[in-house]
């Protein structure tokens, strides 16, 4: 049985160090939007060229040439097994696109879809924000609130200075959420309505998401 699964969450809901413990277990490789066009980008491939002209000018990339280079990296040899979907889709629109690619490239297969839903309040998030820190050299991110280190204003990997992200702030948060709730609403409804959504309560620890992430997925798909 081929494994798919689609992660949604807001950013700041912790999917990506989820996707990461998922990805690593399973041996299933962790696909992201983000990182899937930089590294089409990066090998120079027409299509990659042709992202890089919309990426290059703040635009935002044609949902038919993302359709196209995902349903490309899926069909590569490590998906045969299956794959984690990490933020893709993200809207309706893509999720109907997604429909199409899966419909397309597991025409013979015998594989099962199940979407994950980090939940997590508003409230929760922005605050998560507001507290993040991360390190002007290395980049490695703290949260104020969390964090053991005795001195708060430095890095404990590399010494370097703590900073706080310009648009880290509690306007800015609120209003990048309002934004991705109400374009992945419809969405989370139309993986519910077909039986396919498990709400996780993404405001507990990271070992307990995941145990609770690992109790959601079917059984067969460990086989
Ligand atoms: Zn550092």
């Amino acid at each position: 049985m081929k494994k798919e699964f689609i992660f949604i969450g807001p950013p700041g809901s912790g999917k990506g160090t989820q996707t990461k413990k998922l990805s690593k277990e399973f041996n299933l490789p962790h696909i992201d939007t983000g990182s899937l066009l930089r590294e089409e980008v990066a090998s120079g491939s027409e299509n990659g060229k042709l992202a890089n002209s919309y990426m290059e000018n703040g635009q935002l990339v044609p949902i038919e040439l993302v359709s196209t280079i995902i349903k490309n990296r899926l069909l590569k040899e490590d998906c045969n097994k299956g794959f984690i979907l990490d933020g893709y889709p993200r809207s309706l629109e893509q999720a109907l696109a997604l429909d199409n690619i899966l419909e397309e490239i597991d025409k013979n297969i015998k594989s099962e879809l199940q979407v994950f839903y980090f939940n997590v309040s508003q409230e929760k998030l922005v605050e998560r924000l507001v507290n993040r820190r991360s390190c002007s050299k290395c980049g490695a991110i703290y949260n104020l609130k969390t964090m053991t280190l005795n001195d708060k204003t430095k890095c404990e990997k590399c010494g370097g200075e703590l900073i706080r992200r310009e648009d880290d702030t509690e306007e800015v948060a609120k209003k990048r959420f309002e934004t991705y709730f109400k374009q992945t609403e419809p969405l989370v409804k139309l993986y519910n309505d077909r039986g396919l959504l498990t709400q996780l309560d993404a405001s507990l620890d990271i070992d307990t998401i995941y145990n609770n992430l690992k109790g959601a997925i079917k059984e067969n798909v460990y086989s």
